[in-house]
């Protein structure tokens, strides 16, 4: 059985390592052509930024590439258990470092992105074709049989045919009007937000900082702040940490140093600007507008071609804040692993794979309107209906608990890393912790250990 899959980025890699499970041969073909470090590439031009893998996404693509996490510290990259390494302000007050429940892995992209790509092809059985684009699909209404690719050198055509297509081409994915030439019904559309402006820098930590520097965050307050502007630090590998600002439409954050540097300042707590004032640069700022949240819905497409699945962004792609897209992306290529094992060739199977994707979406998705709703409201100076106040009210007040009370923290890290379904959050525990309030008083100051602080001291 031959495999073939359309994109080789994230989603693209592994969906690629989900087919090897089944079939003899597997073939990505992908537009760009592939560093052989980890560096930046065009095709992935968000790679510029914080780039948080949550911790189901980790334990996603150790199932699929066992070793691969491990291949990733050794690389540089972190394991940062969490909340024990997260020091977050929001509302006003900062967290607890207590125990750690999850994990947030921690990499430039470019360094993940490599890692996973050596730990796919290390089986031989991935071949990669790269400054190819894909045109079109072959086949009909009922199967996919393959794909039209151009070399983008010499212009040359070429089919590629394959009894399983996986489409991973991202969120530019051309696949709904490649279907309706098959011959299928126009595949029906969600979309919801107003897109985010992203700026981002790499740092060099402060010389002597603690290697297992925490991840900071400060919380944007759609409550307080019309343009729900926030920011994060990540440190990723050889003692980099990147910082990431973000805003909507309107309070984007600029690209210049000085700007940069301002806005993180203007945050609701000017924590990010200290420490990147003790930090060195170690490139420009570089911009990113992304869009709105959207969802393409090919699990409701009647008839469904055998032999074809639509994956990753090109499926589903989700405001980049909440920081799920990658970890759906994994989940979706043990959908594919676990569809063609426990279903093999039977007729229908990519129905059911394409169905287990959306379901494997469904709490980033919700998530992500569910947040954006209340950002767009605010932007567009819109009253709320009763039900979504409550709803705001009932969530404010957990966060602010849960500052404050671990096994409140612990649930709603659990359901942030799409660890626990989302509906645990209004669970009868969650509930009467949330009504009992906190256990340990507030937090006026950052959580940071004397070894830390030092990184402050600049
Ligand atoms: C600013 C920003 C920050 C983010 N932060 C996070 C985060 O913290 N955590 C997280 O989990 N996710 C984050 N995401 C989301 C994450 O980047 C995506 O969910 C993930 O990259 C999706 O992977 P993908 O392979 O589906 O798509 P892509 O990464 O877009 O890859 C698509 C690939 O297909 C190739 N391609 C496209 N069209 C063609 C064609 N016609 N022919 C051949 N090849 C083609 C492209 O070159 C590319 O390599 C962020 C996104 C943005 C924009």
């Amino acid at each position: 059985m031959k495999g073939l899959v359309l994109g080789g980025g994230l989603a693209g890699t592994l969906a690629a390592a989900a087919l090897a499970s089944h079939c003899d041969s597997v073939v990505i073909v992908e537009r760009d052509r592939m560093p052989s470090d980890p560096e930046p590439r065009k095709g992935v031009p968000q790679g510029r930024h914080v780039h948080n893998l949550m911790s189901s996404g980790a334990r996603a693509i150790d199932d699929l590439l066992p070793g691969t996490i491990d291949a990733l510290e050794a690389a540089g990259g972190q394991r940062i258990d969490v909340p024990r390494r997260f020091v977050s302000y929001v509302l006003g007050t900062w967290n607890r470092r207590y125990p750690s429940n999850q994990t947030f892995v921690s990499a430039s992209r470019p360094l993940l992105d490599f890692t996973v790509r050596q730990q796919a092809f290390s089986s031989g059985q991935v071949e990669l074709i790269e400054g190819t684009d894909v045109v079109g699909l072959t086949g009909g209404a009922d199967r996919v049989t393959g794909a039209v690719v151009r070399d983008r050198e010499s212009r040359q055509t070429l089919e590629l045919t394959a009894d399983f297509v996986v489409d991973a081409t991202g969120r530019s994915t051309a696949t709904p009007g490649w279907l309706t030439d098959l011959g299928l019904p126009a595949v029906p559309e969600e979309r919801f937000g107003v897109g985010v402006g992203y700026a981002s820098r790499t740092f060099q930590s402060p010389p002597g900082t603690d290697p297992s520097f925490p991840v900071v965050n400060i919380a944007s307050e759609p409550r307080l702040d019309r343009y729900s502007r926030g920011g994060v630090l990540m440190p990723v590998e050889d003692g980099k940490w990147i910082v990431t600002v973000a805003g909507l439409p309107g309070g984007e954050p600029p690209t210049d140093e000085a700007g940069f540097m301002a806005y993180a300042r203007s945050l609701s707590h000017p924590l990010l600007a200290d420490l990147m004032a003790g930090a060195s640069p170690l490139g420009p700022v570089f911009g990113h507008r992304t869009a709105d949240n959207r969802r393409l819905r090919y699990d409701l497409v009647q008839p469904w071609p055998e032999g074809f699945v639509v994956v990753g962004d090109a499926a589903s792609a989700f405001n980049p804040v909440y920081g799920h897209g990658m970890s759906v992306a994994a989940r979706n290529a043990l959908s594919i692993r676990n569809g063609l094992r426990r279903h093999g060739d039977a007729a229908g199977v990519a129905r059911i794979i394409q169905a287990s994707v959306t379901a494997g979406g469904l709490d980033a998705w919700q998530l992500a309107v569910g947040q954006d709703l209340r950002s767009q409201q605010r932007l567009e100076g819109r009253t709320p209906d009763l039900k979504s106040r409550l709803l705001y009210a009932y969530g404010d007040r957990m966060a602010r608990v849960a500052r404050g009370r671990q096994d409140l923290f612990a649930l709603q890290l659990d359901v942030y890393t799409l660890s626990s379904p989302t509906s645990r959050v209004f669970s009868p525990r969650a509930v009467l912790a949330t009504l009992l309030g906190p256990v340990d008083p507030p937090l006026a100051e950052p959580p940071f250990t004397a070894a830390e602080q030092s990184a402050l001291a600049y």
